[in-house]
C-alpha cells in the first residue's frame, strides 16, 4: 500500500543514506533495470476549466515503485536520468504509455480529454523525438489533438534550430504546447512569438501567494492579459484554495490544476474520480474567444 511504502521511505531516510554518493550509485544501477522490471507508473492529475468546472484533460506525471524505496517522485531520480542519457528511453516510455491511456480516455467521441507529457531538454538533443513520437502515434493509434507536451523556458532560451525545427513539427501535426512552470526561468519573453506556443502554465510559486500578495496578484494578472491576446490557453499550476480558485478566475485565467481539485493518481483512481464527476467535455479552444 501507499502507506508501507511510505513508511519504508522515511526509514531509508532515517538511515541518512540519501546524501551524498550512495543513493545516487545506487538509484542509477536500479533506474536502468526500473523499465525491464517494470516499475515506472503514470499517474494522472486532471485539469478543470474554470467557467465550467468540468475536467478537460490530465497530465501524466511519472512515479517510480521502488522495490525498497516505496513511490519515488520525479524529483528524486528525473535529474539522473537526464544525466545518465537514461531519460530518451524513460521518455519514450512515458509517451507511449500516456498515448496508450489517451486512446482510452478519448474512446467516446463526442468528448476531448487530453494528456499532457512532460519533456526534458535532453529529448530534443540527439536522437529524432519527432520520428518517435510519429511512431508512437501510429503503433498506439493516438489522435495528436488528444497530446499536450509541456516543456521549459530553458529549451526556448538556448533556442536550437533543432528544437524550434521538432516543436514546430510537433505543432503541425495537432500536437499542443505547452510552456511549464511559467515565470521561474529568465524572461526573454520573445520566445513567445518565436516558437508555436498553444499553452501557458503559471508556475505554483505565483499561484501561492496571490491572494496574499498585491504585487503577485498584479504580475499573474498581467501574465494572463499577455498570454490571452496571444491567444494562448492559461493554466494555473498548485492550486490548492477556494480562494485561489476564485481570484484565477477573476482574472480570467482559463483552467486550473492542484489539490483543491485532485492530487495525482493512479489510472484506475483517475478514472473512478472522472465517472464520479460524469463531466467529461468537447474541448475548447480559446482562440475563437477573441479579446487580442
Ligand atoms: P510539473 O510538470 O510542474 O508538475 C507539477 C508538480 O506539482 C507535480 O509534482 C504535481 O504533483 C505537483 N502539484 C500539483 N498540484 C499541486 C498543488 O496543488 N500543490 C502542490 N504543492 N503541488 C502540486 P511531481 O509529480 O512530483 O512532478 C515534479 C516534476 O517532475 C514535474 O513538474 C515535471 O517537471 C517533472 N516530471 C514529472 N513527470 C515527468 C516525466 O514523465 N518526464 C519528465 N521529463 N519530467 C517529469
Ligand atoms: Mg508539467
Ligand atoms: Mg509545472
Ligand atoms: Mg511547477
Amino acid at each position: 500500500s501507499a502507506k508501507s511504502r511510505g513508511r519504508s521511505e522515511i526509514a531509508y531516510y532515517e538511515k541518512g543514506l540519501t546524501t551524498g554518493v550512495t543513493e545516487r550509485m545506487m538509484l542509477e544501477g536500479e533506474l536502468r533495470k526500473a523499465l525491464e522490471r517494470n516499475e515506472l507508473e503514470l499517474y494522472f492529475q486532471p485539469k478543470i476549466e474554470l467557467v465550467h468546472q468540468i475536467i478537460v484533460g490530465s497530465e501524466a506525471l511519472l512515479r517510480w515503485n521502488h522495490p525498497q524505496l516505496g513511490l519515488l517522485t520525479p524529483d528524486r531520480f528525473i535529474t539522473l536520468a537526464e544525466e545518465t542519457g537514461l531519460i530518451i528511453e524513460i521518455g519514450d516510455w512515458v509517451f507511449r504509455r500516456a498515448c496508450e491511456v489517451a486512446v482510452e480516455w478519448n474512446r467516446d467521441e463526442q468528448k476531448l480529454h487530453t494528456v499532457a507529457i512532460n519533456l526534458s531538454p535532453r529529448q530534443f538533443v540527439g536522437k529524432d523525438l519527432v520520428s518517435t513520437v510519429c511512431e508512437i502515434l501510429e503503433q498506439t493509434g493516438c489522435s495528436p489533438r488528444w497530446i499536450e507536451v509541456e516543456i521549459t523556458e530553458s529549451l526556448l532560451l538556448d533556442d536550437q534550430p533543432s528544437t524550434r525545427r521538432a516543436l514546430n513539427k510537433l505543432s503541425e501535426l495537432g500536437i499542443r504546447i505547452a510552456i511549464d512552470d511559467f515565470g521561474t526561468g529568465y524572461s526573454a519573453l520573445n520566445y513567445l512569438t518565436r516558437f508555436p506556443i498553444h499553452i501557458l502554465k503559471i508556475d505554483r510559486s505565483f499561484i501561492e501567494r496571490i491572494t496574499t500578495d498585491r504585487n503577485c496578484e498584479k504580475l499573474v494578472k498581467a501574465i494572463i492579459n499577455l498570454a490571452r491576446s496571444l491567444r494562448m490557453t492559461l493554466v494555473a499550476e498548485g492550486v490548492e484554495t477556494k480562494a485561489q480558485a476564485l481570484f484565477l478566475e477573476n482574472l480570467g485565467c482559463h483552467q486550473v490544476q492542484g489539490y483543491l481539485y485532485a492530487r495525482p493518481g493512479p489510472k484506475s483512481e483517475i478514472e473512478g474520480s472522472l465517472l464520479n464527476l460524469a463531466s467529461w467535455t468537447l474541448g475548447r479552444d480559446y482562440r475563437d474567444e477573441g479579446d487580442g
